[in-house]
């Protein structure tokens, strides 16, 4: 962007007698500033393509031109240094067409210096131009800046960087791992010319080759394998190991809130992969890609924005506390510690089946398989079921009669849907519940056969099918049409579980002995039993 808008202005011969190149440190900018000022004052120029090779071009590129001036405004920000500047510009150029003058960090200048150089801007010589640098472009004045056309840098894109690196080291023959070069990409954040000289500084430490480990030593890195030790050991709830690391990281001596920060960006980075599965949107070696995957398989994205908080929250614990190595453990033990809580429409969807389970046990018998009407309402179809619904389909009518009677919670709505089971127990003989069997008899009489008088459990992609020890064997022989058979039922990928116990027709199964709505109230919510304080009203 930066280039064509310079090269049509000059290619036109619009010319401006004031530039500001602002950016962060590093992108080019002062680069940029001189092959204007080549372009400028080329033998051939104007022109958008110097020769290199002129007198005028030779000099600028060794610093010896005698019509371009680089100043460091950092260092001669006095209204005598401006003033200087100012006397000089009076005299034409003595080599090329232009006097350029490339201010660096012009924002350091003195309000008086400013004061003056806006006197020169104000009515600048013909073959005066100034380009003006600087990584803080609000600390100059509103009235300097409306009298340059202003280009703004940008930080150059980390994989640039990375192929930038990578070109260095293919041509100088130095053997490199690819991490040391991501590493080293990384740490300079945008800045090609950090990055040069931060891997000279590593070469200078490590010698001959560039590994990662070398990397991290020589700029005083923590490896970064350390900040997927912690993910692994936060994600697997292993405090132990947790505090294991902390010490690790304590006795490396690294920044705990540089290691802070960066699990936030690792923690942020298992997100994206989680939620979106497109590892194109991380800028990882592939070998961190591959590791990141496996880990965020293993984390549901709920856990992770919890996750990610609570680390948010350590980040300004550790950075505060005189004891950031116990505010850093504190913070891990957290994160190790934390639950999934589990999603509450899919709790809500659970317990609203347990209801409806409800209030068919509680009934009389014949309309024990009749569902409450929300849940017809949500499954019209027999085919059709939210899978998040449990059910549980008895063995005989018979048996759930015997169920004891719902703890008093659920007790009012169990009777609101008693009233609405009776009217509606006449049309509807086969519930929802009988489906799969009758769906089984019209495909497979032998399966019917066998599946007669089952218990049927589906939990998302299993169904447990409970039946007699013989029935179990013949129905484990005609597994693929069963497997078949619900699959199409379902309307998705769906396998048995075939329990051949025997229990199905003898009796209820083990669990039925207890209230079956208290146990599955306990098992969704993940309680337990402290005290028994029911109500006997059978
Ligand atoms: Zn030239």
């Amino acid at each position: 962007h930066i280039t064509r808008t310079l090269r049509n202005a000059i290619a036109s011969g619009r010319i401006a007698h004031a530039y500001l190149f602002s950016g962060p440190r590093g992108v080019g900018k002062t680069t940029a500033a001189r092959i204007l000022a080549k372009c400028l004052n080329c033998v051939n120029g104007p022109t958008i393509t110097p020769c290199g090779s002129c007198e005028s071009c030779k000099g600028i590129t060794t610093g010896s031109s005698v019509d371009v001036f680089e100043i460091d405004g950092a260092s001669n920000n006095s209204v005598d240094n401006v003033r200087e500047i100012s006397e000089s510009v009076r005299y034409v150029p003595s080599q090329g067409k232009y006097k350029v003058y490339i201010i660096d960090e012009v924002h350091m200048l003195s309000t008086a210096a400013f004061n003056a150089l806006l006197k020169t801007l104000e009515e600048p010589p013909p073959h005066a131009i100034f380009i003006f640098a600087t990584t803080e472009v609000h600390k100059i004045p509103a009235t300097i800046l409306s009298r340059c056309q202003r280009f703004d840098f940008k930080r150059i894109p980390f994989r640039d960087i990375q192929t930038h690196l990578k070109k260095i080291v293919t041509k100088e023959g130095i053997p490199f791992e690819d991490q040391a070069l991501f590493v080293l990409a990384r740490e300079a954040d945008g800045s090609l010319r950090d990055s040069q000289s931060l891997l000279e500084q590593v070469l200078a430490f490590a010698g001959g080759d560039l590994k990662a480990s070398h990397v991290a030593e020589a700029l005083g890195l923590m490896d970064r394998s350390i900040l997927f030790e912690i993910s692994e050991a936060v994600v697997g709830k292993d405090p132990k190991a947790c505090l294991n690391i902390v010490e690790k990281i304590y006795e490396f001596g690294y920044d705990l809130k540089r290691a802070t920060s960066d699990l936030l960006e690792h923690l942020r980075d298992l997100a994206v992969m989680k939620v979106t599965g497109d590892a194109s949107l991380l800028d990882l070696p592939d070998s961190e890609l591959e590791r990141l995957s496996e880990i965020s398989s293993r984390v549901g994205a709920e856990r992770l924005h919890m996750l990610f908080s609570i680390i948010s929250k350590g980040y300004e614990d550790v950075s505060r506390s005189a004891h950031p190595r116990y505010a850093f453990e504190m913070t891990l033990l957290k994160a190790a510690h934390f639950d999934e809580l589990e999603p509450l429409g899919e709790l809500v969807a659970r317990l609203e089946g347990l209801a409806s389970k409800a209030g068919s046990g509680t009934g009389t018998g014949g309309q024990t398989n009749v569902k409450a009407p929300a849940t017809q309402a949500q499954a019209p179809s027999a085919n059709v079921r939210p899978s998040a619904v449990p059910w549980k389909r008895d063995a005989e009518p018979a048996v759930s009669q015997k169920a004891a009677p719902a703890p008093a919670a659920m007790e009012v709505q169990a009777e609101a849907v008693e009233v609405e089971a009776v009217k509606e127990a006449q049309p509807a003989k086969t519930g929802p519940d009988n489906g799969l069997l009758e769906f089984v008899g019209k495909r497979n009489k032998e399966l019917f056969e066998l599946l007669k008088g089952a218990t049927f459990e589906v939990e998302e992609a299993v169904v447990n099918i409970t039946v007699a020890a013989r029935a179990g064997a013949k129905l484990t022989v005609l597994r693929a049409a069963l497997d078949a058979c619900l699959r199409d039922f379902y309307g998705r990928p769906v396998t048995a579980r075939i329990n051949g116990n025997g229990a199905a027709q003898t009796g209820a199964p083990k669990q039925k002995e207890q209230d079956p709505v208290l146990m599955d109230a306990l098992r969704i919510l993940g309680g337990r039993i402290i005290e028994d304080r029911r109500r006997t009203n059978v």
